[in-house]
């Protein structure tokens, strides 16, 4: 066991605030609970920290989405992320190179124009653009095929490591605690307040829980018999070799779900939504190496000869409409906090869910309506946004 896998136990019986799941998610209600003076808490991973979601995926940040709420956590998210490293003392690698959005379908290219459209009325500054500049955005792109493209300069791609370390010694740094090789086991509920959660390393008291469990929050939300629609969805990523770089924006196929970026280092990393199934089986497929490798020499024809460095799998916490689900069940204990449900996009918008999930616990108003992210909303029709990759 290396020294930064060693498990770190809570070292208290009681805490103003216990954050299970120690990801991005927790970390950023943590890091936004200590800036609001709220120190009292401690994040529990069952496990050593990135081995999440947050620690598995392609690292894509964009406002480029078609309901108000999602483009609002985007844009504010993306602002934090400008200033992550003065924040915290981490460096993320944020480079805004922006998300190039192409389509093989008429249907699904008259879909993008409504949402540039949409976006450009919420201040996002997405321009659909002729195949043809698409081209000399990606040097090499072979559009045959594609119909047409939006592109928004201001998204980004960053690593996502970092978001973990920064948020967790920034919040360490105020009195928070952090305890690895922890996992919550149980939940003791007294009246319609959580008392205490029940760990491998004994019972701990609190005040308020934050149930930012990712993939296994749906397991953490039952053992109060709330049932969260949120399911672990299984979605392969891998990176090559470093090239020279030359990919600036994130690449998307809105038809395919394909997606491709090159890191700060040069490699590419990329994914794609349709080789999805219900599993928290982390697994690699050559079936998956194989379509993406297909996809990438579609559409960049010179990364044929490219190496693949490796391969692996994550888990998306898919809810039906691809939206997370924020605070308080209204069926549910009151004061046990939702921050779930992110789907293939909890890395983007983690800086504004902590900073709304750390109001709600401090009983400040959240800076945003948290209705639209409500458990509730499922009870009704739901609004899907089509522009959810995968
Ligand atoms: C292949 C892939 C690609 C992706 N690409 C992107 C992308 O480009 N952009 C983007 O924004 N998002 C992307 N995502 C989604 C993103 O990674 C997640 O939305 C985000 O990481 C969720 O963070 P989290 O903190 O909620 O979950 P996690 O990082 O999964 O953290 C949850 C933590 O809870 C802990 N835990 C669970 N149960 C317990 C328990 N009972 N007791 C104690 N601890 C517990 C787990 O060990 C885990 O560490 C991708 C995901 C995948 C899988």
């Amino acid at each position: 066991m290396t020294a930064g896998k060693r498990p770190r136990s809570p070292r208290k019986a009681r805490y103003d605030v216990v954050i299970v799941g120690g990801g991005a998610i927790g970390l950023s209600v943590a890091h936004h609970l200590a800036k609001l003076g709220v120190t009292d808490v401690l994040v529990l991973d069952k496990d050593s920290l990135v081995k999440g979601a947050t620690g598995r995926n392609g690292g894509g940040v964009r406002a480029q989405w078609t309901t108000t709420e999602n483009i609002q956590l985007a844009k504010r998210s993306i602002e934090a992320f400008k200033h992550f490293a003065t924040d915290t003392g981490h460096n993320i690698f944020f480079r805004q190179g922006g998300y190039l959005f192409l389509t093989r379908n008429e249907a699904q290219l008259a879909a993008l124009r409504k949402a540039a459209a949409f976006q450009n009325d919420h201040g996002v500054r997405t321009r659909v653009i002729e195949l043809e500049e698409a081209r000399r955005i990606v040097p090499g792109l072979d559009t045959s095929g594609c119909v047409g493209a939006t592109f928004n300069p201001d998204d980004a791609i960053l690593f996502p490591w970092p978001i973990v370390w920064g948020y967790k010694e920034a919040a360490e740094r105020r009195g928070v605690e952090v305890a690895t090789f922890t996992s919550v086991e149980g939940l003791d509920v007294e009246g319609e307040r959580v008392v205490a959660v029940r760990t491998n390393r004994g019972r701990i008291q609190c005040d308020w829980v934050v149930n930012a469990a990712g993939a296994w929050s749906r397991g953490l939300a039952q053992m109060v018999g709330l049932d969260l629609p949120v399911k672990p969805e299984r979605h392969e990523i891998l990176v090559t070799e470093p090239l020279k770089p030359f990919l600036d924006p994130m690449l998307v196929d809105l038809s395919t779900g394909y997606y491709l970026n090159q890191d700060m280092r040069g490699e590419l990393v990329g994914g794609m939504g349709t080789h999805t199934e219900e599993s928290m089986d982390w697994s690699s497929s050559l079936e998956f190496m194989r379509a993406f490798a297909k996809e990438t020499v579609r559409l960049l024809p010179r990364m044929g000869p490219v190496r693949v460095l490796r391969q692996w799998a994550g888990s998306y916490d898919k809810t039906p409409d691809a939206k997370p689900i924020l605070g308080v069940a209204a069926k549910g204990p009151v004061n046990l906090v939702q921050a779930n449900g992110f789907s293939g996009h909890g890395i983007m918008i983690s800086p504004m869910v902590g900073r709304l999930m750390a109001q709600l616990v401090a009983g400040r108003k959240p800076e945003m309506d948290l209705k639209p992210f409500a458990l509730e909303r499922f009870e009704g029709p739901l609004e899907p946004d089509p522009m959810v990759i995968g």
